[in-house]
């Protein structure tokens, strides 16, 4: 079979690998449809895994083979998952904290994503695995990954009926979030990026304001948009630390920063550490999805909740993956969503 291996810094090359074995409550499946995800861009130009390894976690595709103890699945179901399992009985798990369970990082599927087979073993059967709805195309069911791991750094956002809620970048994940920051209730939606192309976007998805801090003062739009109050929360979806000290400042008093993104560079910041005391402040970061996301997002795409078609602007083959990675990366691009699809 073929699979498109990253060997290091613009060097991913389409390959023929093995077809993975599967053992007795395995399945193995034919990807369909593999989103681009930020973190694999990130990994790919940062070179912060080891090649050869083949990338991605947002998969849609069909069951092929199944396992003799597999009864949920069978051959020609249409399928989604994701990449990491817990164990549901460590301190973590047991504290609801399943992306922090030393299981989760470890467990994965074979070899990955941007593969034409993939092994899912028995634990992604088991809790990972779901039937994608009649009517869903594939590459709509590849964004159910992303939009699992949204709601699950939603679900420490405490989004009431009416509160204005701030996205920092107007990513993928920065415009599922918004969408669904505006699905649980929040009334007034805001989002900044530098790029002219995704704020036109956030606008046509109907988000409510759309800002871009190099030619307007953030804090001065924020302040006319909530009379002067500051938002009620904060996702900070672009991984540029310098942005928490600013989303700190841009709170309400009792707000809330959910940061959704890895500091992995200058990670060093100061931020106004009077807030907590004085004004209730608090600041939460989010990692990846649990099981109980993968569900909801799926019932999210099925009923339409949130316009995921407008979000999807490249498609590409998987032999195409380096050159993929390298448009999605320059910031020059107009491009939000990337989905590699696989030929019959
Ligand atoms: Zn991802
Ligand atoms: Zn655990």
């Amino acid at each position: 079979m073929k699979a498109s291996v990253y060997y290091g810094k613009n060097d991913i090359r389409y390959e023929d690998v093995a077809v993975p074995e599967i053992e007795d409550g395995d399945i193995l499946v034919k990807m369909k449809s593999c989103g681009l995800c930020g973190t694999d861009i990130h990994k790919a130009q940062h070179q912060t895994v080891t090649g050869p390894v083949v990338l991605s976690h947002e998969i849609a595709a069909e069951v092929v083979k199944v396992g003799k103890r597999v009864t949920r699945f069978r051959p020609g179901d249409r399928v989604v998952t994701a990449i990491h399992v817990p164990c549901f009985s460590c301190h973590y798990c047991d504290r609801g904290h399943f992306t922090l369970c030393e299981q989760f990082k470890p467990t994965n599927i074979e070899p990955g994503g941007f593969a034409e087979y993939i092994r899912l073993p028995e634990l992604h059967v088991k809790h990972l695995t779901h039937k994608i709805p009649q009517g869903v195309s594939w590459e709509k069911a590849a964004m159910v990954e992303p939009i699992g791991c949204c709601l699950h750094g939603l679900k420490q956002a405490a989004i009431t009926p009416g509160c204005s809620v701030l996205v920092m970048g107007s990513g993928t994940i920065g415009l599922l979030s918004a969408q669904l920051s505006a699905m649980m209730g929040a009334s007034n939606v805001i989002v900044s990026d530098l790029s002219p192309f995704k704020l036109d976007l956030a606008l046509r998805l109907g988000i409510n304001h759309a800002i871009n801090p190099a030619q307007e003062n953030l804090e001065a739009r924020i302040g006319e948009i909530t009379d002067g109050l500051g938002v009620d929360l904060v996702v900070i979806a672009a991984g540029v630390s310098s942005l928490l000290p600013q989303a700190v400042n841009l709170l309400r008093r009792g707000g809330r920063v959910v940061v959704f993104s890895p500091f992995d560079q200058n990670n060093m910041v100061s931020i106004d550490a009077a807030r907590f005391f004085r004004d209730e402040i608090s600041i939460v970061g989010t990692y990846s999805l649990s099981s109980y996301e993968m569900p909801e997002a799926v019932e999210i795409i099925s009923r339409n909740r949130i316009n995921i078609d407008e979000m999807i602007t490249h498609r590409w083959p998987l032999s195409s993956l380096g050159e993929a990675i390298e448009f999605a990366a320059n910031p020059q691009h107009d491009v939000l969503k990337v989905i590699m699809q696989m030929d019959d």
